[in-house]
């Protein structure tokens, strides 16, 4: 589990001035990663580390005399690609080497030739466009909300709402890798199979009627594993790039309809949106928190349970989900907070996650990615599923402008952001991911 070290200190201040604004998700302490080009442009992606509203071009960085040496500069190297599984590839060692270079090289106090080097690679945000950061081979999704898993479950089972199985190991299934976007993909309303209307008729078929987003964290593999060698735990976030936000758009009424007894498919497989910017582990370590389970509930059996895991194996991230309706948005008003949760209510941790997918033996990539499932929290305004937040859709949500939504509605915009903030440590944020509905194809 990474340390605290100098790269930590709250105290740092960048010669980019933005990135000492108080309310900057990018401040010196974090130093997210993503894949970027000039908005508009027909230039090379590439990966490129975020400082206050500006990105310094890894590729740019990497080819300047200077700016890195040794496993930094191969790490900067590895990053200036169109996608980062070469980097993810490279391990904690790589990754915290080039941190630690990018973190003096920004400093306030950085060598004036340093500076002057590196401010040649920089791009400001505004200017650029994103694509998803890694090739994604394999995506899981996980089901790691106690909250969620009951709230959902009364929906789809209300004599059985929690499974036997959810205390014992991270429930997941296979998802889909094709259709992961990056943050403002349009998102087109799904078309599919419906309950049938009473039984004995065939079933409904049409456009979606119940569209819900899913609040989730994403979390990228790092170095993989041999197939037939599992990850233990002690291990599992040596394994582990960095986390990022997560929408898991959800069509509820095909999922309810075809769920049994494989799980979700056509309801999820649609789309699935990112945020551009992966924060690392290193960057989280000031946020690790008590992993609490409620009294009574039994310990995980030994592959999933250590004292560090227990003691600091949570993380401590604010999650805000606010909505924007086609209406709000002619109107100029601003997006409405629907959710505010955080991770350290989820169930199990990111390390419980690696260690559980391969203790079959199943082999992990770099560039994999997990999702985390809905991370509510135990109260109704930390629901992150328009499902939970309206009883299934029979208490729907009221808008500040007196609009009221059950499920999503074409024109809504779906907004995540995340970030943590406590006293004597630096706040750093991850953007945002968003996305925006569009009507469904025409169906005749
Ligand atoms: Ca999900």
């Amino acid at each position: 589990m990474t340390q605290l070290n100098e790269t930590h200190d709250p105290a740092s201040r960048s010669w980019v001035d933005s990135a000492n604004q108080p309310d900057s998700d990018f401040p010196i302490q974090n130093l997210p990663f993503a894949v970027f080009r000039r908005k508009g442009s027909q230039e090379s992606w590439r990966g490129g580390v975020a400082i206050g509203e500006q990105i310094v071009d890894l590729a740019l960085a990497a080819r300047h005399p200077g700016v890195f040496e040794g496993m930094a500069l191969e790490a900067a190297r590895a990053g200036s690609q169109a996608t980062l599984n070469a980097l993810m590839a490279l391990g904690p060692a790589a990754w915290s080497a080039l941190r630690l270079a990018l973190s003096r090289a920004l400093r306030a106090s950085a060598r004036a030739a340093q500076r002057a080097a590196l401010e040649t690679t920089l791009i400001a945000q505004a200017q650029a466009e994103y694509t998803v950061p890694a090739r994604i081979g394999d995506y899981t999704d996980f089901y790691t909300s106690l909250y969620h898993a009951t709230n959902i479950g009364k929906q789809f089972r209300p004599d059985n709402p929690l499974m036997p199985n959810f205390k014992w190991l991270p429930v997941g299934y296979h998802g889909r890798a094709s259709s992961i976007g990056v943050s403002g993909q349009p998102v087109q309303r799904p078309v599919g199979q419906q309950r049938p209307l009473a039984e004995g008729q065939p079933p409904v078929f049409g456009p979606c009627q119940r569209l819900d987003y899913e609040l989730e964290l994403g979390v990228y593999i790092g170095p993989g594993n041999a197939q037939g060698q599992p990850i233990p735990l002690g291990q599992a976030e040596s394994h582990v790039f960095g986390l990022c936000l997560l929408n898991d758009w959800s069509a509820r009424d095909i999922q309810a309809w075809e769920y049994q007894p494989l799980g979700p498919f056509l309801s999820k497989n649609f789309a699935t949106t990112v945020s551009p910017w992966i924060v690392t582990l290193e960057a989280l370590a000031p946020y690790r928190a008590l992993l609490a389970r409620p009294a009574g509930d039994p310990q995980p059996l030994p592959y999933l349970d250590s004292t560090e895991q227990r003691t600091r194996g949570a993380l401590d991230i604010q999650l805000e989900l606010t909505l924007q309706t086609e209406k709000m948005r002619t109107a100029g008003q601003a997006p409405a907070r629907v959710a505010l949760s955080n991770y350290r209510h989820a169930y199990w941790t990111v390390a419980q996650m690696v260690a559980h997918h391969t203790v079959g033996g199943c082999n992990l990539q770099p560039g994999d990615f997990l999702g985390t499932g809905t991370l509510s929290g135990p109260t109704l305004d930390q629901a992150c599923a328009l499902i939970e937040t309206t009883g299934g859709g029979k208490t729907p949500f009221r808008l500040p402008d007196g609009q009221t939504r059950s499920f999503l509605e074409d024109g809504d915009t779906v907004i995540i952001r995340g970030w943590c903030q406590k006293a004597g440590a630096a706040r750093i944020g991850f953007g945002q991911c968003r996305g925006t509905i569009l009507p469904a194809r025409v169906t005749g």
